[in-house]
């Protein structure tokens, strides 16, 4: 064997006997409720489709239609050929719906986060971040090559004594407004207080608030939040059902991030079969709102069925709802244990968490029902105690 070979594999084998080695696994049904894996049907608390919108016939019609209308691939990048009728609808629609000025839709959450922080933050720039936050929002401030600074998670007093300390010409601050991995709530409205008194932008990632928070609009719109100085990222493949995300700010800002983004400028467009799917998300959630509270009344019947948990269940009031375990085998000995008894909970160990805070992470959705909620957390009593 090559050298090369042989270090790969050694460091695949530390993987494994760490317990950190991932699989993979395949579905052959849809996201959805209930999934097939391997031949059997599995009650699915493993995605992130929190209104049962991946597969829902008003977002395939529209997606058909588009297809027909588009195609299939959008051919170019948004600033040669690639944007087209649907896509602009889209940003209309989704800046009105999320109540900003003007949006900007990107291919995915990732490319969006490197985006704006690679456009609004250089060397000289100052990027304060929660310590919790999404890996592709560090990864946005690696890339700008500003001095990243990561405050504890929530530490509004430690943020507040780095910025008085910041000298630098541009600073902004960086945060998850819902958790990915702990569900918990990022204080805007504080963070936005402070932004204004250190003359900071603030940058806000939405993936786990929008479609759940604020009647489904976000969680600016849950706090009633506007500001010049916010820069809002959500995504379309989580709780909207589709694909890609956006970013929503001033229009002057969003004009510059359209010049500057290399993420944006040199990808190919979001396809048109994408951004009509999550259009048309957003008008069901526009139109009716019934999805948004059936996924609010199964987190408040989770939240009251797993009481007993005590400390090792955090308090969250969206959809991820995390089950802290500790070591990593111990999480993923649970996430077997509960994929023999037909349901799948994904165990999160580190990198992704901190060390000794591996854990379940339940992820609930409209399109579980009362009854699958009710055996989770029947399964968990069993499976803690
Ligand atoms: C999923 C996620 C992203 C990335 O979005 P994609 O569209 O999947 O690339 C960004 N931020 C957070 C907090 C996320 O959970």
């Amino acid at each position: 064997m090559t050298g090369f070979l042989a270090g790969v594999e050694a460091q695949l084998a530390t993987l494994g006997r760490e317990s950190l080695r991932r699989e993979r696994r395949v579905l052959d049904s849809p996201q959805a409720g209930h999934v097939v894996v391997g031949g059997r049907m599995l009650a699915n608390f493993a995605s992130n489709d929190y209104l049962g919108l991946a597969n829902h016939p008003r977002l395939r019609a529209a997606a058909h239609a588009a297809i027909e209308r588009y195609g299939v691939g959008s051919g170019a990048s948004p600033l040669v050929t690639g944007h087209q009728r649907i896509h602009e609808q889209a940003e209309e629609r989704f800046a009105r719906f999320c109540r900003m000025p003007r949006a900007l839709l990107f291919g995915s959450g990732y490319a969006a986060n490197l985006g704006i922080l690679t456009t609004l933050a250089d060397r000289h720039a100052d990027i304060f971040s929660d310590r919790l936050n999404h890996a592709c929002l560090n990864d946005g401030a690696l890339l700008s090559r500003a001095r990243h600074v990561r405050y504890p998670h929530g530490d509004l007093e430690r943020l507040g004594e780095a910025l008085a300390h910041s000298k630098a010409p541009t600073r902004i601050v960086a945060t998850d407004a819902v958790f990915s991995m702990d569900g918990d709530v990022a204080a805007l409205p504080e963070l936005l207080a402070l932004c204004e008194r250190h003359d900071a932008w603030l940058v806000v990632d939405d993936a786990h608030g929008i479609g759940v928070l604020g009647g489904g609009r976000g969680t600016l719109a849950h706090f009633g939040l506007a500001s010049e100085r916010i820069v809002y990222m959500a995504t379309l493949g989580k709780a909207l059902g589709s694909h890609g995300a956006f970013v929503a700010a001033a229009p002057s800002v969003i004009e510059w991030i359209l010049q500057r983004a290399r993420t944006y400028i040199f990808s190919t467009a979001l396809p048109a079969v994408s951004a009509a799917a999550a259009h048309e998300a957003v008008v069901l959630l526009e139109e009716d709102g019934t999805l948004v509270a059936t996924l609010h009344d199964r987190i408040a019947q989770f939240r009251a069925a797993t009481q007993a948990l005590g400390a090792r269940r955090p308090s969250s009031p969206t959809a991820i709802q995390p089950v802290i375990l500790g070591a990593a085998d111990a999480a993923l000995d649970a996430s077997r244990w509960f994929a023999e008894r037909g349901f799948l909970v994904p165990a999160i160990r580190p990198p992704t968490v901190p060390a000794g805070t591996s854990r379940l992470r339940v992820s609930l959705s409209a399109a579980h029902t009362h009854a699958d909620v009710r055996s989770l957390a029947g399964a968990l009593q069993d499976c803690l105690a």
